[in-house]
């Protein structure tokens, strides 16, 4: 693809967050958008579940029809054994958008990027941002690598980081990230047999050490997920898949659901099968806001701008959120009205604390274990804080 030097605004990072901005911009009028993903859309992603009204921000990107027709698995709500060992019910029965879905996210990724692309977005795959500097009087010259080890340098009149939870752009612009928590995730997917009729809810399970779900994908796919501290999961060996494999089967419920289709005896087999499943994977879950999430000519979206644990199940909505938000204070911006940007950092950071309050509030339900470190921790009231503490992730084995 040829590459025009300048472009009035590129997106770094084609997720959720990011395609969503583009796809807002092009419909704020901006002409010339790029987004640069490093990616390919090939690997697998994690994080699946999305709310009913989820529709309405498809809806509001144009795209719901399309959306709908990708046929991802329907979700009716959720089913929870949270503060006590009787499951809880939380369906989207009398939910006025109807069900949510659980994604293929990888599918889901890919769909976002090719509809901006279809509205004009020029989509560039394959392609890491490297460096960014400022520019005189505005703008940025960003250094572009692409998998061929060729440099090549663009320059944008605004830059949107959608780097995820590495916000690596609006760090290298001095924003600093704001830590309330740093969980880990130890995650594997396995197939179901092709009949089973597994739960279309997502499970939830709190255990002593953490908590469990597990969350049917299309294609029959099942992802399974256990949340904790990076020193439990150490001390307790659940990053070897075989006390993975153990502490999952002594779950009082998700190992029941997963006994009742025969998958638990899959689960022990499936590490050989060549679609990669049953292999264990590992990735940080923290949650976090930058201190400033806009500046001059630069905004954060998504994970980048805020993070949140993934017991909430927001992180797909907010990205899409932010990304609707971003393109109209952008839009602003640009007609030289420079509330717009600082409007959407306050929006930001209101959001960060009505997510605070739910989070506290769900952790605080779950007292049946009142000397375990985890819980311990989770019911703290911490307050924001800096910390150069890295997350070191487990060696698998
Ligand atoms: C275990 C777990 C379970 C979760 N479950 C859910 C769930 O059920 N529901 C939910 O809604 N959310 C869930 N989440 C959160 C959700 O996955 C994230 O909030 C969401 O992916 C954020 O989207 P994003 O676009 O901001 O970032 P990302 O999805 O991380 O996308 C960032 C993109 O930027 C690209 N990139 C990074 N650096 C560069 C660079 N230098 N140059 C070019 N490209 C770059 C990356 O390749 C990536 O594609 C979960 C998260 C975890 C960890």
């Amino acid at each position: 693809m040829k590459l025009s030097r300048e472009y009035d605004v590129i997106v770094i990072g084609g997720g959720p967050a990011g395609c969503a901005t583009a796809l807002a911009l092009k419909q704020q009028g901006i002409p010339k958008i790029l987004l640069v993903e490093s990616g390919r859309y090939e690997t697998i992603r994690i994080g699946e579940s999305i709310p009913p009204d989820t529709r309405i921000l498809l809806n509001d990107l144009g795209i719901l029809a399309d959306f709908l027709e990708e046929n991802h698995e329907t979700c009716f709500g959720s089913c929870s054994s949270w503060g006590s060992d009787a499951l809880a019910y939380n369906d989207f029965l009398r939910n006025p958008y109807g069900n949510g879905w659980h994604l293929d996210r990888r599918r889901f990724n890919a769909f976002l990027a090719r509809k901006a692309g279809e509205r004009g977005v020029e989509v560039l795959c394959g392609t890491k941002v490297s460096r960014c500097d400022r520019i005189h009087p505005r703008g940025f010259q960003l250094q572009l690598a692409g998998e061929d080890g060729q440099m090549r340098a663009i320059a944008a009149s605004f830059l949107v980081d959608a780097t995820g939870m590495r916000a690596c752009f609006a760090k290298s612009l001095g924003a600093r990230k704001l830590f309330l928590d740093r969980l880990i995730c130890a995650i594997a997917f396995f197939e179901l047999p092709p009949s089973v009729a597994f739960s279309k809810l997502t499970l939830l399970e709190a255990v002593e050490y953490g908590w469990w779900y597990a969350a049917k994908l299309p294609n029959n796919r099942l992802a399974t997920v256990v949340a904790s501290e990076p020193p439990i999961i150490k001390e307790a060996g659940l990053h070897r898949r075989e006390n993975w494999l153990a502490c999952l089967k002594e779950t009082q419920h998700i190992s029941k659901e997963l006994a009742d289709c025969s998958a638990i005896e899959n689960l022990s087999l499936s590490s050989a099968s060549p679609a990669r499943t049953g292999e264990l994977m590992f990735c940080t879950a923290p949650s976090f806001r930058l201190d400033r999430a806009a500046g001059i000519d630069w905004l954060a979206v998504g994970d980048a701008a805020s993070a949140f644990d993934p017991i909430s199940s927001q992180g797909i909505y907010k990205a899409l959120w932010d990304g609707l938000k971003a393109a109209k204070a952008i839009a602003a911006d640009w007609q030289g009205d420079k509330r717009g940007l600082q409007e959407y950092e306050a929006l930001i950071t209101s959001r960060f604390d009505r997510y605070l309050a739910q989070r506290n509030y769900f952790y605080q339900m779950e007292q049946r274990w009142p000397t375990s470190p985890f819980w311990q921790h989770r019911r703290e009231r911490i307050a924001l804080r800096e910390s150069n503490v890295s997350v070191s992730m487990p060696r698998i084995s």
